[in-house]
């Protein structure tokens, strides 16, 4: 049996280490030249720091025991982390203490705010929440006010045009992660591996390939392949690479592009899936910006979602000494900023940062980068599970498994690690049982 998996993201490399497990011979294409894909890191003075800011959640538990597994479990902490929101001026707002403190709303509707997190937590069946907006749920939940004041101008910033179609079940799932990766002191408490996660990701390919695990990196699948109805391979450089399997770990968009041979009805519903571009603009600066590591951006006026200081969750001297700073924005890949250089959208942000922190001077920054890609989060909107595709496709031999099957909860490394393997176990649980020469067919 030979499994050709299309992208070495989290994903593909779980679907490859749970296959490579029972003994499954596997080659993961991926375009870059090298493995990772939204998890991807460069360098900053010699360490890596991912492209896209990423952390770990206490309840990420899949994901931390892989970063065990390779022997890395010695660098990965917990650490205590801060949130602020930032609204005309800067609100800590980490603990409950602060939330009592944010006079951006009246003091009763400051409790209705922490109401809100607590009942978040209780919510037991999500079902409900597929039927009623973000915003209609918020709204109920905490009152008009409170919405206008907070909850609006998020998910405005992050959704944009599409912020009204939210469903209610990611933004319970958004409250809920938040709130309860905390310490005995209601403290957010984050993971991190020091050094980076590319070291987890460089680590896990060395594992896969000792493992037999073939890699072609730097190679785009043109097309998936089919005959008489069934996926028989990959093209690649122009050549068919045959295969018995083939599992698509890209977005559904790629997907339909990659297989003309997919039934009308089932691209019809892919094509509903919508995915939002996002831009991170990364900053090596020679100081530190505010005390802050997450700041969430509710004023309408500011064009980034997300000023996040990595600098303050990890040492600076890990990047020699350099301060660290993501300024994220999701938008549309149409948005003319998609295509800019890293100069270019620091020019755009200027009288923003200015605006923001005091004394601002563009000759604070010292070097920058950007980071771009084009499906980076799944819309998630009324009723997601009619819609969230199945891993088995309606062509024979085809799975699929992506951040747009990865509902209830929203995407990340962790659910990469768990759909990944309940997708390649799904498959394995159909092929037929091995005969006493033990090859499965
Ligand atoms: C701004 C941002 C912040 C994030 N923060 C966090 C965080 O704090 N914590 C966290 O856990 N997660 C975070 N994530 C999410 C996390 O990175 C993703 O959920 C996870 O990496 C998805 O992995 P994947 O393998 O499903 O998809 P991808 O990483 O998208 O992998 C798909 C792969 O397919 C490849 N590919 C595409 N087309 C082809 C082709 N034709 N041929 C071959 N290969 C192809 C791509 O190059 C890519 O490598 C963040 C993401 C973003 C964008």
């Amino acid at each position: 049996m030979r499994v050709a998996i299309v992208g070495g993201g989290i994903t593909g490399m779980s679907v490859a280490d749970t296959l490579a497990a029972r003994g499954i011979s596997c080659t993961i294409y991926e375009q870059d030249s090298v493995v990772g894909g939204l998890a991807g890191s460069f360098r900053v003075n010699g360490t890596y720091l991912e492209k896209f800011y990423h952390h770990l959640f206490t309840s990420d538990t899949a994901m931390v025991e892989v970063i065990q597994r390779l022997g890395l479990g010695d660098k990965f902490h917990w650490l205590p982390t801060n949130n602020s929101y930032y609204a005309g001026r800067l609100y800590r707002l980490s603990t409950p203490l602060d939330l009592l403190k944010f006079t951006r709303v009246s003091l009763i509707d400051r409790i209705r705010l922490g109401m809100l997190y607590l009942r978040t937590r209780f919510v037991n069946d999500w079902h409900p929440l597929e039927e009623i907006t973000a915003r209609d749920w918020l709204v109920q939940m905490a009152g008009k006010n409170v919405y206008h004041a907070v909850w609006e101008p998020l998910l405005r910033s992050k959704f944009g045009r599409y912020a009204d179609e939210v469903a209610a079940v990611w933004m319970w799932n958004k409250l809920k992660l938040r709130g309860s990766s905390r310490g005995s002191k209601q403290e957010e408490r984050l993971g991190y591996l020091e050094g980076g996660f590319g070291q987890a990701i460089d680590a896990w390919e060395q594992d896969l390939r000792a493992r037999g695990v073939e890699f072609k990196l730097s190679t785009p699948v043109s097309r998936i392949v089919a005959e008489n109805g069934t996926a028989v391979g990959v093209l690649a450089n122009d050549e068919l690479q045959r295969y018995d399997r083939v599992f698509a770990t890209v977005a559904p968009e790629l997907l339909l592009q990659m297989a003309p041979d997919l039934p009308a009805e089932y691209r019809g519903r892919l094509e509903q899936i919508k995915y939002l571009a996002n831009v991170c603009l990364v900053m090596s600066l020679d100081r530190s910006l505010s005390g802050t590591y997450w700041m969430n951006i509710g004023d309408p006026e500011i064009p980034f979602t997300g000023v996040i200081e990595h600098t303050n969750m990890q040492r600076k001297e890990l990047y020699g000494g350099a301060h660290v700073v993501y300024i994220s924005r999701y938008l549309d890949h149409e948005d003319p900023l998609y295509q800019m250089s890293a100069e270019e959208i620091l020019d755009q942000y200027m009288p923003y940062l200015q605006r923001m922190f005091r004394g601002f001077q563009r000759d604070w920054v010292k070097q920058t980068w950007a980071w771009r890609e084009r499906y980076t989060q799944p819309l998630i909107g009324l009723r997601y599970s009619s819609l969230k595709p199945s891993f088995r496709t309606p062509l024979k031999g085809l799975w699929f498994s992506s951040m747009a099957q990865v509902y209830p909860e929203d995407r990340g490394m962790n659910y990469a690690v768990v759909y990944g393997r309940r997708a390649a176990e799904e498959m394995l649980a159909e092929l037929p049982q091995a005969g006493p020469e033990g090859s499965a067919a």
